[in-house]
């Protein structure tokens, strides 16, 4: 990294541009917006993430692919971020603890929990379970 160049962010390119307004003008389909903009992973586009996730939701949810039992994200109560991923819905999540190496179930209940009261980042992985987590506390990040 360069020093003094960490404030500025890129450039919007003009590509961008364009096709953000032809977005909003509804000349351009999400779908085709999505895939300029992914040839731009590092261009900002702030206030039209949330858009896309919506839609990429309700693209989920209308292919039936939302597992039976999982719980459906309120995705305006997610931690604020930058990704074009959507976390859609959340299912019960089986991992094996770093810790003690047993096997838990990081339950859909909790994954809502987690993200949209505790606001956790969408990038979150399990790594420990309850036990664990409160015995590696005063160590460092147990959860990342
Ligand atoms: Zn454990």
């Amino acid at each position: 990294m360069i020093i003094g160049s960490m404030a500025r962010p890129p450039k919007p390119s003009r590509v961008v541009a364009k096709a953000i307004e032809q977005y909003k003008a509804q000349e351009l389909s999400y779908k085709e917006l999505i895939k300029i903009l992914k040839q731009y992973p590092d261009h900002p586009i702030g206030d039209l993430v949330p858009d896309y996730r919506r839609q990429q939701q309700q693209d989920i949810i209308n292919s039936g692919q939302v597992p039976k039992g999982a719980i459906i994200a309120n995705l305006d109560k997610q931690a604020p971020n930058n990704s074009y991923d959507c976390k859609a819905y959340y299912e019960d999540h089986e991992f094996r603890c770093e810790g003690c190496s047993q096997r838990f179930t990081w339950t859909a209940k909790e994954q809502q929990r987690w993200y949209e009261s505790v606001k956790g980042t969408i990038y979150t992985e399990i790594k420990f379970c309850r036990d664990c987590y409160l015995n590696h506390k005063s160590d460092k990040k147990p959860i990342q």
